[in-house]
């Protein structure tokens, strides 16, 4: 018999570009760790809205602060006004997140999505310098409108735009080169030799762990040695907390293990905590040469995500409690997977608190394990530019049994592709 997503779904596949070519299942409902297709099925999500559901599904405690503030005509729709759900919000955030960290940024809403928090973020590195050129990485993820996609390295991603894109300079990240390309020894030359046509960077845009780009797991040192290098020569370092940040590696931000302080920062994805769109900007306050309304949108106020951002904060981050258990369930994925390394042949991993990778040699084995995870109800997705990384991204707030469940899983698939 033909299933509903047989037929609306695979007929309507010219019309809809959607996942459900890979994923055939249609998703009715969702909580914590899990979603229920519409037969009834469940579905364990190891995926969380590619980062963005940090805190799970439908948590309790947002959904109860999300119903109160609806149920008392809440402000849905703000522009970028001020408004008490936006107030309370920053004045969490201040004190909860930034105070304590030593961080002082001024915020910014951007509009809804990573690629517009990239978007400000390359805008006023700039504006602020006078300086045209943005330094990324190889394998780099930042967004997909021109701007974002330009600092993208992913050459499939790029192809999208057709055309060729703002000429950018891509640097090798942590791991590319072994010994002594290893260090910024070879780019400060270049940058202070006047005859090498380089022209000086307005900024460097990095992601501490790169998600899309296969978990690529910079070194505390490298983040360090890059953020002296930026202060040297007075370029702007933009940390892309996109996807890393909100706890995923462990701290509320991902750059916080190599205590540098970046000018830029920004946030998205599980920033609103409920998976409702949210996006900031954090930008050192001597930055802020921006004239009212020069970057401007209808959605950057979401008044609902406020709420929920709000409310995650202070259910998650009060104190270092929620940040230790990550870690321990990062560790708890590391073991698992370096056992599943040893034991085959072309298999390894990487990774950094609740963002961990399988790695795998042969070309389709990633997307093969991926597709039988499918099959037996677990959610994952392949990373990396030939596909050939399972990525892990579980909700933080996984249980330690949903956590093993997922594992066993994967370590069957895993053994069937081997
Ligand atoms: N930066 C990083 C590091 C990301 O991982 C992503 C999304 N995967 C983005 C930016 C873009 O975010 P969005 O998809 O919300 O535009």
């Amino acid at each position: 018999t033909m299933t509903f997503s047989d037929s609306i779904f695979a007929e309507r596949e010219s019309e809809v570009r959607s996942y459900s070519r890979g994923w055939p299942a249609v998703f009715a409902t969702a909580s914590g760790s899990w979603l229920t297709d519409r037969d009834g099925h469940k579905y364990l999500d190891f995926f969380a809205g590619a980062g963005a559901l940090n805190y799970g599904h439908n948590h309790p405690v947002l959904k109860e602060a999300l119903l109160e503030y609806m149920a008392g005509d809440g402000i849905t729709h703000g522009l970028d006004m001020s408004t008490i759900a936006k107030g309370e919000f920053l004045q969490t955030f201040q004190d909860t997140i930034l105070m304590p960290r030593n961080l002082d940024y001024k915020v910014m809403f951007p509009g809804p999505t990573g690629t517009n928090t990239v978007e400000a973020a390359l805008k006023l590195a700039r504006k602020v310098t006078g300086r045209e050129a943005i330094i990324n990485f190889t394998n780099a993820f930042h967004g997909m409108t021109l701007g974002a996609l330009s600092v993208t390295g992913n050459a499939f991603k790029r192809a999208g735009a057709g055309v060729p894109l703002v000429h950018t300079t891509p640097m090798p990240y942590d791991d590319y080169f072994d010994g002594e390309m290893q260090d910024f020894g070879w780019f400060e030359r270049v940058l202070e030799d006047s005859g090498s046509g380089f022209n000086k960077p307005a900024g460097v845009i990095v992601e501490t762990v790169q998600g899309e780009g296969g978990v690529n797991v910079a070194r505390a040192e490298w983040l360090r040695g890059l953020a002296d290098l930026c202060k040297r020569h007075d370029i702007l370092l933009i940390v892309d907390d996109v996807q890393m940040g909100c706890g995923r590696t462990g701290p509320f931000f991902s750059f916080e293990i190599a205590g540098i302080t970046p000018d830029i920062v920004t946030l998205s994805k599980s920033i609103g905590g409920y998976g409702l769109p949210m996006a900031l900007t954090l930008f050192r306050r001597d930055l802020d040469i921006w004239e009212p309304a020069e970057h401007n949108g209808t959605f950057r106020g979401n008044n609902p995500s406020f709420v929920t951002a709000k409310a995650a904060v202070d259910h998650f981050w009060s104190d270092d409690a929620f940040e230790k258990e990550t870690i321990a369930k990062g560790n708890r994925i590391h073991e698992v997977f370096t056992e599943l390394s040893n034991k085959h042949e072309g298999v390894s991993t990487r990774g950094r608190g609740m963002a961990q990778g399988l790695v795998f040699e042969a070309p389709g084995q990633a997307g093969k394990v991926c597709q039988l995870a499918f099959d037996n109800h677990l959610l994952t997705e392949t990373a990396g530019p030939s596909d050939q990384v399972v990525k892990l991204l579980p909700p933080l707030t996984i249980t330690h049994d949903e956590l093993e469940q997922g594992l066993d899983i994967l370590a069957t698939a895993t053994a069937q592709v081997s």
